[in-house]
């Protein structure tokens, strides 16, 4: 579903990453985790072109995004983002931030994303909130109507760049919780975020970065049982 091919990013004389190369199959559930500035996000954000690669090569669901003339907005459609700041739109109500994209790039009729983004809304708990603006709601619920909207535009694959992050601990199980219902369903997810318990309920796999290089790779036990680098070790004894 995703291939990138000896990605390198420089911002300037800084070298973000280092000659990536992974592969993501199709309903796979990656977990990436690493230091701060270890170039996760650019790592993420490369998948949908947020951030364009200085090198290397980015095949999305057969698209090589990363050739002059990608077709962009279509890539951006079929692969949704989840931010640690929700990026919301503060003076539209929760289902309009639900309905937006898929009305205006998508041009699905206004009623049909309506019936969509309230079943979505349904899924994550907040059908009653359809009406309010983020600002009334918690940092956990406006991170579910996010989940929600990302839904909405019917992604093949939903990115997530440390989606509890910036949450109170008492709102990070809530929003865990719909992550795991989303990765019992078939969708491909890619997730940065230290929460080792969501990786070990649904990670397929989770690579370890720092440096801006994949240092080591395999299903969650491997990095609870006998992870190879120090580097691992150190940060894992860190976080966990
Ligand atoms: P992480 O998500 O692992 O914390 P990032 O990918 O955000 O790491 O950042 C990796 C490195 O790139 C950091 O040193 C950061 O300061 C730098 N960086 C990130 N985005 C930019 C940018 N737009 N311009 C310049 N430097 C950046
Ligand atoms: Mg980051």
């Amino acid at each position: 579903m995703i291939r990138l091919e000896g990605v390198h990013k420089y911002y300037g004389n800084l070298h973000v990453l280092k000659g990536i190369d992974l592969t993501v199959a199709s309903g796979e559930k990656l977990v990436i985790i690493g230091p701060s500035g270890s170039g996760k996000s650019t790592l993420i954000r490369s998948m949908n072109l947020l951030e364009r690669p200085s090198e290397g090569k980015i095949i999305v669901d057969g698209i090589d995004i990363t050739a002059p003339k990608a077709p962009i907005t279509n890539v951006r459609q079929s692969v949704a983002m989840v931010f640690q700041q929700f990026n919301l739109y503060p003076h539209k109500t929760v289902l309009e931030n639900v309905t937006l994209a898929p009305i205006l790039v998508k041009k699905v009729p206004r009623k049909e994303a309506e019936e969509s983004g309230m079943a979505f809304l349904e899924r994550v708990g907040l059908k009653d909130k359809a009406f309010a603006y983020p600002s009334q709601l918690s940092g956990g619920q406006q991170q579910r109507v996010a989940i929600a909207r990302a839904l909405n535009m019917r992604p093949k694959i939903i990115l997530f760049d440390e989606p509890t992050s910036a949450l109170d601990p008492e709102m990070i199980q809530e929003v865990l919780d719909v992550m795991v219902s989303l990765a019992n369903e078939g969708i491909t997810m890619v997730v940065v975020t230290h929460e080792m318990g969501f990786a070990r309920k649904v990670a397929d796999r989770v690579i370890f970065v720092d440096g801006g290089e994949i240092i080591e790779e395999g299903p969650p036990e491997h990095f609870f049982k006998n992870p190879n680098h120090e580097r691992t070790k150190m940060f894992l004894s860190r976080i966990m």
